[in-house]
């Protein structure tokens, strides 16, 4: 992408490893992408563990001075009280944590989030100062009813009512139809809605905002198709899951270049 905003790549590990697992795994990363030559400053790598894992993950991080950013996969929308079983985004960000995901599809259709508790749990995590990745995306139905970009660009509108338009945000396309199907969107398809989505940051927030915020693709990304999406003049980096568990494919995804 021939803009200014630093890549992204960013690991969503879902409910995969443990926190053993989770610290050798960042450890074996740092090694790989050290040893070639991976520099941190070209692309911004983050990862997501399982809240369990958070904790080592950042102990380590700080321990060795390792230049990845820390994400959490979800947060309260609430900052603290009677909520069985959350975590807020208070805590996360006492832990380091710069980055959460928010309304990924596996949580909107397996835990009922709605397009209002997104909205919601967006403000919390930019009221405790974390960068919330915000995933939108069609299913299969929704691209054959209505094209690629009208869901996914509704449900972008709606997370980001009242949003200042200064908030530092990530906005992350994620097709459901190519989550974990090994079917990934054409560059096209991903540049069009990516470039759709950057209109809504345009006309939600503003044009600086546009300019600056970065439109993750996320769906079936490996190392075999990352250079093809990061060719597109709009998409500024992935959202990857199955291939982030694996760490020579991770890496190799890191420098797509
Ligand atoms: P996938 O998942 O890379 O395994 O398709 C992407 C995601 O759900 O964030």
């Amino acid at each position: 992408a021939q803009n200014r905003r630093t890549p992204l790549i960013a690991g969503n590990w879902k409910m995969n490893l443990d926190h053993l697992q989770a610290v050798a795994t960042v450890q074996k990363l740092h090694w790989t992408l050290k040893d070639a030559g991976h520099e941190g400053d070209s692309v911004e790598v983050a990862v997501f563990p399982p809240f369990t894992d958070i904790r080592s993950v950042q102990t380590l991080i700080d321990a060795d001075k390792i230049p990845f950013a820390l994400g959490a996969q979800d947060l309260s929308a609430h900052d603290s009280g009677a909520y069985t079983g959350e975590v807020s985004g208070a805590f996360l960000s006492k832990l380091n944590v710069g980055y959460v995901i928010i309304g990924h599809s596996e949580r909107r259709e397996y835990h009922r989030e709605d397009d209002a508790v997104v909205n919601a749990k967006v403000k919390a995590a930019l009221k405790h100062g974390l960068v919330p990745v915000i995933c939108v995306g069609e299913t299969a139905e929704d691209l054959e009813k209505f094209g690629a970009s009208a869901v996914p660009a509704g449900q972008l509108e709606k997370a980001l009512e009242g949003v200042p338009a200064s908030a530092d945000i990530v906005v992350a396309y994620e097709p459901v139809w190519a989550i974990g199907s090994g079917q990934a969107a054409t560059p096209a398809q991903a540049q069009d809605v990516c470039a759709a989505l950057r209109g809504v940051l345009a006309k939600v927030l503003d044009e600086d905002a546009a300019a600056r915020t970065r439109v993750l693709y996320g769906g079936s990304v490996k190392s075999g198709n990352i250079a093809s999406f990061m060719r597109e003049p709009d998409v500024d980096g992935a959202l990857v899951g199955g291939a982030s568990l694996v760490v020579d494919e991770f890496a190799a995804i890191v420098r797509f270049q």
